[in-house]
């Protein structure tokens, strides 16, 4: 396990880009309360990995694709997942075990039974003013 602090929007996008550098995973696995600042972890990884695309929170869309050199970058949010709908039937079962395929899942609380057990689990708290406080495990 390991925590960070950030202090500010640019200290969170830049863990992001350092961990994408590192690649430890596929599954990333984003906890955190609205603002905590998930979207901004994955627009620092996405850039870390090159992409150019302009990450925008896929809250109303669910899924976003990305491609990469070799495969797909997923960016899932699943703050407004529905309740008669089900992982399996979004496909991201199937998106998952595609190990070409690196995923990151906002609000990975809806799935977290559904979440493999490799999943790099990346927790989000929103401590006062601009701190943050991140643990990666
Ligand atoms: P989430 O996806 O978890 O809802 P976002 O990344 O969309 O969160 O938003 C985080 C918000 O908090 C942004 O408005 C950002 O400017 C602000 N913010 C303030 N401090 C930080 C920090 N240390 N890390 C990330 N975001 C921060
Ligand atoms: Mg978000």
């Amino acid at each position: 396990m390991k925590q960070y602090l950030t202090y500010s929007e640019k200290e969170t996008h830049n863990l992001g880009k350092v961990m994408a550098k590192k690649r430890q995973g596929n599954i990333i696995a984003l906890f955190g309360d609205l603002g905590a600042g998930k979207t901004t972890f994955v627009q620092g990884f996405a850039k870390g990995l090159g992409i150019k695309d302009k990450i925008i929170s896929p809250t109303f869309v669910l899924i976003r694709q990305h491609k990469l050199k070799k495969g797909f970058l997923y960016h899932i949010d699943l703050y407004r997942l529905e309740d008669n709908l089900s992982i399996k039937e979004l496909g991201i079962d199937e998106i998952i075990s595609n190990p070409n395929n690196l995923v990151l899942i906002e609000w990975a609380e809806k799935m977290e039974k559904n979440l493999p057990k490799n999943a790099i689990k990346i927790n989000l708290k929103k401590l006062e003013g601009d701190k943050r406080l991140i643990t990666i495990s």
